[in-house]
Order: C-alpha cells, then sequence, then structure tokens
C-alpha cells in the first residue's frame, strides 16, 4: 500500500488488494486505504480562524490522513462489525441455518449484516428511527431485508423506541438472533483485530493521534485499545461528538448528524481508552461535509464531517512529526436529500440562502 504526498509516496508494508480475484463478497472488507487531508485542514483554517488556531509556541500544524471506510463492500465502516458478529454467532449456535437477523440500526450496521445475510441465506428485520434518511432503508430493501421505522424522539425505553421494537420482533420469531451491535464484545474486537492494527501498519508506527466519531463506541474503543498498546500509551485518542450527546456532556438532545452520539452509554464503548472528547456542532458538521466533497472530492457521510472538524482542531494544535488519523465512517451518497441539498441546508439555517437583493455593481 502507498500513503501518497506531494513527493511522491512512501511505500509501507501492506495488503495491497487490487488486482486480486476473491470468493466472496466478505474477502474485500477492511484494508481500507489512507488519504491525505490537506484540504480539510487549509479549509478548517479558513472557515474557523479561531478555533485550535495555531497560537503562540504553535510548531504549525500536523499532516492529517483520513481513514477511508466507504471502500468496504457495503460501503461503510460497519461491514467490519457485521461479518465478525455473524461469525462468532454461526460458531457457537446462536445463529443457524435459515436464521432470521434483527437488529437496530441506523443504516450502516443493517447494510453489512444485510449483505452478509444475502450472501449466506439468512433474513433479516431492522427497526431504525425515522430520522434516518431515506435512501438509507432503501439500501437494505435492496438487499431483501423488511425495515421498520420507529420514531426518534421518544424514551429507549418506550416500547415505540427503535431498541424496544427490535427486542420484540426478536422474541417474537423463531430462530432469530440479534447481534445488539450496542453491548456485543465482537463489535470493538472487530476493530481491535482490523481498524487498529491496519492504522499502525499503514502508517508504519508513526501515528500518534487518532480521532472517530462514537456511537456504540466499537471503533474507538477496539481501534484505541490496539493503538495504545501497540504505541506503548503513546498514541493520544480523540472522541468526535455531536453537541447534545452524552459523551460530550450533553442529555441526549435531539442533533441532525447520524451515526454517531448516543442519549444512553451502550457497553461497547471503553471510555477509559478516550483521551478527549471535541464536541462538534451540526452545523459545523455539515458544512465540512460538503467541503469535503467539493475541495476534496471525497463523497462522505455527516460524521466524516464532524469527525474531520475534530481531527482539523487536533492537528492545527500541532507539529510536522505527529501525525493524526481520522476515521470516514461511510459514504455521502445516503445523505443526497440532506446534507448536500442546499434547500435542506436552508431550511436548518446550516447555510444562507442566495440573496434577492440586486449585487451593486453586479454586470447583468
Ligand atoms: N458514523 C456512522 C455513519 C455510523 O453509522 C456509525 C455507527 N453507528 C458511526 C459513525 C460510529 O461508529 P461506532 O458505532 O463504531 O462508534
Amino acid at each position: 500500500m502507498r500513503i501518497h504526498d506531494d513527493s511522491g509516496g512512501v511505500d509501507v508494508p501492506g495488503d495491497d488488494r487490487r488486482g486480486r480475484v476473491v470468493d466472496r463478497v466478505t474477502d474485500l472488507i477492511g484494508n481500507t486505504p489512507l488519504v491525505r487531508l490537506t484540504e480539510a485542514v487549509t479549509a478548517a483554517a479558513r472557515l474557523w480562524p479561531a478555533d485550535g488556531a495555531p497560537g503562540e509556541g504553535s510548531r504549525g500544524g500536523a499532516p492529517l490522513l483520513g481513514k477511508l471506510e466507504y471502500v468496504n463492500p457495503g460501503g461503510s465502516v460497519k461491514d467490519r462489525i457485521a461479518v465478525a458478529m455473524v461469525d462468532a454467532a454461526e460458531r457457537d449456535g446462536r445463529l443457524r441455518p435459515g436464521g432470521t437477523i434483527v437488529e437496530p440500526t441506523s443504516g450502516n450496521t443493517g447494510v453489512g449484516l444485510a449483505m452478509i445475510a444475502a450472501l449466506r441465506g439468512y433474513q433479516c428485520v431492522f427497526t431504525m428511527p425515522d430520522k434516518i434518511s431515506e435512501e438509507k432503508r432503501a439500501v437494505l430493501r435492496a438487499y431483501g431485508a423488511e425495515v421498520l421505522v420507529c420514531p426518534t424522539a421518544v424514551d429507549p425505553d418506550d416500547p415505540r423506541s427503535y431498541y424496544s421494537v427490535a427486542r420484540d420482533v426478536t422474541r417474537r420469531t423463531p430462530g432469530a438472533w440479534s447481534p445488539d451491535q450496542y453491548s456485543n464484545p465482537d463489535n470493538p474486537a472487530a476493530h481491535r483485530a482490523s481498524t487498529g492494527p491496519e492504522i499502525w501498519r499503514d502508517t508504519g508506527g508513526r501515528v500518534t493521534h487518532f480521532v472517530a466519531g462514537i456511537g456504540t463506541g466499537g471503533t474507538i474503543s477496539g481501534a484505541g485499545q490496539y493503538l495504545k498498546e501497540v504505541s506503548g500509551g503513546r498514541v493520544q485518542v480523540i472522541g468526535a461528538d455531536p453537541e447534545g450527546s452524552v459523551y460530550s456532556g450533553g442529555s441526549g438532545r435531539p442533533y441532525l448528524v447520524e451515526g454517531v452520539g448516543e442519549d444512553i452509554w451502550p457497553a461497547t464503548f471503553d471510555k477509559t481508552v478516550v483521551d478527549r472528547v471535541e464536541a462538534v456542532s451540526d452545523r459545523d458538521s455539515f458544512l465540512m461535509t460538503r467541503l469535503l466533497a467539493r475541495e476534496a472530492g471525497l463523497l462522505v457521510g455527516g460524521s466524516c464531517g464532524l469527525a474531520v472538524v475534530a481531527a482539523t482542531r487536533v492537528a492545527r494544535a500541532l507539529g510536522p512529526d505527529d501525525l493524526v488519523v481520522v476515521l470516514l465512517p461511510d459514504s455521502g451518497r445516503g445523505y443526497l436529500s440532506k446534507i448536500f441539498n442546499d434547500e435542506w441546508m436552508y431550511d436548518y439555517g446550516f447555510l444562507d440562502p442566495p440573496s434577492d437583493e440586486p449585487v451593486v455593481g453586479a454586470v447583468l
């Protein structure tokens, strides 16, 4: 694998899967590339000049690399945990041939599970909150899964919540198995076994800071544990969280970034591994998400914009000997009607609508 830079790139040992023939789609999960995010750092300095700005004694900023998870075959980082959880359930008999997979998921874990279920002949039922985009539901149905949409604005213990509905369906369906990504130890274990080692390998052990959003906490906990251990505690682990979520001290107030932030603390989140959490607003997350598409050619999702805002704050305060890696969980294709839709951005006040006032001096 090759990390490109202006001097032509450096070669580090790794698995280069280009040109390879694989037997199954699951063989394509993981070994995702790192891409240099220079444009994001420049843009952050322009958009938020005071935010993490290099101050007195500043060392000029650190390089920032994004780990591009949308190249996984199901389109997100969640393919990693989907295959790990299904493999483990098959091994110990919790999931048997002809069984049904039931899961409350905001979409990406569902896609990974639906993809594997299609390949291995299982049924799938997913529950999700109604704030999740229609495009995401359509993808699950395309793989043959059933999708149950539940209200977002209810308590997790409310029988109408997507957690409660999933529990109910599991209880009533013979042969049902719920991976429960919020408590399943195979979720963080998958990142400990793959995401973390890949980052270490592909940076040649030079990574000093790892930034990731926190949903179930599986990514940051598993990859973070590995990076801490392998570096003897040197790698700093920074969580990126939507303003209002519990991880950054909020009460669970609704926010619009999907896939990250929680109103409960899941068992899969090992908070001892996280050195600090950066809270990022919906507005800043979405502006960065759009910017990554337009200025870096990276069509990624809103939680990527959120994580990159946090990562640019971290990188701007460091020096050239540091190396920041930020995880980019999914693609922007699932957000075309929201983040990439100008009208939607105007409606929420995230963008100023074009003014009707004639521009003084404009050539008509
Ligand atoms: N971003 C997106 C788009 C996601 O779907 C998820 C998973 N909920 C995350 C980030 C967070 O990953 P994790 O659950 O491993 O904390």
